[in-house]
């Protein structure tokens, strides 16, 4: 649980301050500062009308539109909690979701309706495309100052399981912002949220970019041309998205891309899954020293983040963490992992504290500093790569093999698009490994020769004993690859 503060005050400081700056372009057009504020304001009496209360947790289940802010900025100024929910769940997760998180009222966009219907009945629902119906339907009065900030609760992808609520606290005010001294965002930036805000990640980007005062671009769906529209056509300085997001725009292709003027842009900030190295190297060659890779996680919000320098000069980092963080390594008995290329748990302690998942539960943590649930090492310089997650990690023959390592070598194959290495039983070692490989459009990949392209460069133990060819890989909506479905 994040709590909700910020964004009102942003915007209650941006409708003082910059009343007629523009706050929000969505398909319907523009927002300035004030009236994202009064329109909110009327939701959150309209909500409250209809017996949405501070104690209530009300869920949001929508895309990247002013529906989905307004609804974020009125449930913080009633003071209820606002639980964000993934647009790509299907009916019976929601309904557990709603009900493990005692969710008293639901608004979401209309083209769920077939999902949200599996939602116990006594859930009230709020189409976010009637809330103007709502709004006018009657004057209702101003609800009660809440005692309390409203607080966010942000749900884990659900990678590995369920996805799980994660609660959190604020215990410094630079919490939000500490990353601001390794990503050059600054004031009334012009920022294109590509990735879901109903993520941590598009959250996080939405509460910054509308605390510097910012005009936040949003579109419902992503789509890599429509993207490259926009930045062009507003001139955005910024843009937050997910790997396979930036891999779809440079497969536009130089032509297209080059036909528009991307000039202004000086923040391509990727986060949510690992970035391979060499779309990395493609994306700067495009946009300039601008792509920045942030990792971090619902549980901790920012670990690290990897600067133009550190993507150059160390590829596959995801670089060191802001001022006020600290990144460790521990090993399996809890001992710090220090030496260069060793690898160990990875462990982050910043300014939110991580205080356990909704219906309990929660992360291992060691001298005050919880778990990440990655593998990692430093280089000698400090800076940070990730190995893959602990419960990734093969054991093949009595050797560990950290999948990503693999990974990232069948990436630099030029006819492999993207993979994903797996361990499977097997009665000799214990496990094998399989890689499930998608080829660049229009190769013929020869698996065996994919096998001699890793036994030539990698230890044997590390080499796939099978290679399954796919099409594309299973992913969830903010671009997860699902492992579990692959296994
Ligand atoms: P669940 O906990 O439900 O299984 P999840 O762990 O995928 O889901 P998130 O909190 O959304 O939920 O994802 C955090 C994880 O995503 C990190 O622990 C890490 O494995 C991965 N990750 C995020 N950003 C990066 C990055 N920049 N580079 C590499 N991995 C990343």
């Amino acid at each position: 649980v994040r709590a909700h503060g910020p964004l009102l005050g942003s915007v209650l400081r941006g409708a003082r301050y910059q009343p007629d700056h523009v706050a929000l372009i969505d398909e319907h057009g523009s927002l300035t500062y004030r009236e994202l504020h009064e329109q909110s304001s009327a939701l959150a009496r309209a909500l409250h009308g209809s017996g949405v209360r501070a104690e209530h947790v009300v869920a949001l289940l929508c895309r990247n539109h002013r529906g989905a802010v307004l609804a974020m900025l009125a449930c913080a100024r009633i003071g209820s909690r606002a639980l964000l929910l993934n647009t790509g769940f299907a009916g019976p997760q929601l309904a557990d979701v709603t009900r493990r998180e005692r969710v008293v009222a639901l608004l979401h966009d209309p083209d769920f309706a077939p999902v949200v219907a599996e939602v116990p009945p006594e859930v009230a629902r709020f189409p976010t495309d009637e809330f103007d119906a709502l709004v006018s339907s009657a004057p209702f009065a101003e609800p009660p100052r809440p005692s309390r900030p409203g607080q966010v609760v942000l749900l884990t992808s659900g990678t590995t399981g369920t996805p799980k609520g994660a609660h959190r606290e604020v215990r410094s005010a630079f919490a939000a912002v500490d990353f601001l001294d390794r990503i050059p965002l600054r004031a009334r930036e012009t920022s294109l949220i590509a990735a879901p805000v109903f993520h941590g990640i598009g959250f996080a980007h939405l509460v910054l970019a509308l605390g510097l005062g910012s005009t936040v671009v949003l579109r419902r769906r992503f789509d890599a041309r429509e993207a490259v529209e926009l930045l062009a056509r507003h001139r955005c300085t910024a843009i937050m998205l997910v790997p396979t997001m930036l891999r779809r725009i440079l497969d536009l292709g130089p032509v297209e891309l080059e036909s528009h003027d991307l000039s202004a842009l000086r923040v391509v900030l990727s986060s949510g899954s690992d970035l391979p190295a060499p779309l990395a190297a493609e994306a700067t060659k495009r946009f300039g020293e601008v792509v920045y890779d942030l990792y971090g996680s619902t549980e901790v919000a920012v670990a690290t983040v990897a600067t133009p320098l550190d993507l150059r000069t160390a590829p596959g980092t995801v670089g060191r963490p802001p001022r006020t963080c600290e990144v460790r390594l521990y090993d399996a008995e809890g001992r710090r992992v220090t030496k260069p290329g060793a690898v160990g748990r990875v462990f982050v302690g910043s300014g939110l504290r991580f205080s356990g998942y909704s219906g309990g539960g929660g992360k291992d943590t060691l001298d005050g500093l919880v778990s990440t649930g990655d593998l990692g090492h430093f280089d000698a310089g400090g800076r940070l790569f990730v190995d893959g997650r602990e419960d990734d990690m093969i054991v093949s023959g009595g050797e560990n093999v950290y999948p990503s390592e693999v990974e990232q070598l069948l990436a630099t194959h030029y006819q492999v698009r993207e993979s994903v290495v797996l361990g499977v039983p097997d009665e000799e070692f214990g496990q094998r490994l399989r890689a499930f490989v998608v080829p660049v459009p229009g190769a013929r990949i020869d698996p065996e020769a994919l096998k001699v392209f890793v036994r030539d460069r990698l230890a044997r133990h590390k080499v796939p004993r099978e290679v399954v060819l796919l099409p594309a890989l299973p992913r969830n909506a903010t671009g997860k690859v699902l492992r579990r479905e692959l296994r």
